[in-house]
């Protein structure tokens, strides 16, 4: 039987056959759902045509796992050709091929396939190249990261990876799991990555995804210019870093404070130099309560008067960074959330014990250091409007 033009497959087509070459493979991988759980495993298999998915479940994933073998050219028959659900398309084809108990895969010793032409881009292209794109490219490794851990049930690994070609521009590449964790390859390697997925978290990033496949210092013509051009070159600082380093928002030193709008930064509180517990207006206004005489409490805003209110909490601190330090105002959230415990427990917890009470607070806050998002208000003090800093979240 004659096989099938890759990109010819589709839904109505009966017992085809096709050959094609292993271009991609992923590790297995697990899945759950209500129905149950088991493992997958996919990859990308091609000819002069176009390329496919191929993805076997569970028994079949077990089944053609060893045998399906990066870079051999294989003929699959009786798979079942499935749509490509939408979000999950990353090959330009709209088809996948399912492997059930049915299916074949046998080894093509003697045939050679040729992948289709792909076309590469520079790194500098990608500022122009939308998110979820799948692309193309031939770089240098200007600088590998270490590998990161990360995951709680299960543990993950991550690694990013600099690159960098002749048009003076450099992306980070990230990989995940078994690619992050086999990456094995020096600064001034020359990569061939087909397939990356771009992204546009912090600036432009690139991914390798499943599909996707790296090819260390290849045999190919472009290899030796790029190298040469990367250590006459391109060990310099590049003119055009297309991943941005993530950022903290407006991350300010103490001594730069002076605006009217919110400000982020990170500081050591150094001192409490207040704390006061008052009553609050129960019926959602919030307002501070007076009490009376008779020891009623009263709301200025609210025109009540009433027995009981909401315990709170504010303290004045001063915090520090290595350029200055300011008093700062917080409230009964934050104070309940940094020591863990209610206003109401802490007030009880003053009343009974005054010492375990400050050295609560001591040993939570003091000389600890914090991320402290501030808001700043004008208040007037002995006639002169001066800035309050409270601590926001
Ligand atoms: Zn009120």
């Amino acid at each position: 039987m004659a096989s099938c033009p890759i990109a010819a497959l589709n839904l109505c087509r009966k017992n085809w056959i096709i050959c094609g070459k292993v271009v991609a493979k992923s590790e297995i991988k697990q899945w759950s759902n209500l129905n149950g759980n088991g493992c997958f495993f996919n990859f990308v298999i091609a000819d002069n045509t176009g390329c496919i998915k191929a993805i076997a479940f569970n028994i079949q994933c077990e089944r053609f796992f060893q045998s399906v073998t990066l870079n051999n050219t294989y003929y699959i028959t009786n798979g079942t050709v499935r749509e490509t659900k939408k979000q999950f398309m990353e090959l330009s084809n709209a088809y996948e091929i399912h492997l059930y108990s049915n299916a074949q895969i046998t080894l093509a010793e003697d045939v050679v396939v040729k992948e289709p032409e792909c076309k590469f881009i520079k790194i500098a292209d990608l500022s122009d190249t939308p998110a979820n794109e799948l692309i193309n490219i031939i770089c240098v490794v200007k600088n590998v990261e270490d590998l990161e851990e990360y995951g709680i049930d299960k543990v993950n690994y991550k690694r990013n990876v600099v690159l960098i070609d002749d048009s003076e521009s450099e992306v980070k590449l990230t990989l995940w799991n078994e690619k992050a964790q086999r990456f094995d390859c020096k600064e001034g390697c020359i990569i061939i990555a087909k397939r990356l997925k771009v992204s546009d978290y912090n600036g432009k990033n690139l991914m390798a995804i499943d599909v996707s496949h790296l090819e260390i210092d290849p045999d190919a013509p472009e290899t030796a210019t790029l190298k040469d051009w990367f250590f006459k070159h391109g060990t310099k600082m590049s003119k055009n870093r297309l991943t941005l380093e993530p950022k903290k928002i407006n991350l300010q030193t103490i001594k730069k404070i002076n605006s009217s709008v919110n400000v982020h930064c990170d500081a050591t509180l150094i001192e409490i130099k207040a704390c006061n517990f008052y009553v609050s207006c129960p019926d959602g206004c919030n307002k501070k309560l007076i009490e009376d005489e008779s020891g009623l409490l009263y709301c200025d805003a609210c025109k009540k008067v009433m027995m009981e209110g909401n315990q709170k909490l504010v303290l004045k601190v001063k915090i520090a960074d290595f350029t200055a330090s300011i008093d700062l105002t917080i409230y009964s959230e934050i104070i309940e959330a940094l020591l863990k415990c209610k206003c109401e427990q802490l007030s009880i917890l003053e009343m009974e014990n005054r010492f375990d009470f400050e050295s609560k607070f001591h040993r939570s806050l003091v000389l600890h250091m914090f991320a402290f998002d501030i808001k700043i208000k004008m208040v007037t003090r002995d006639g002169i409007l001066c800035p309050e800093y409270i601590r926001i979240k």
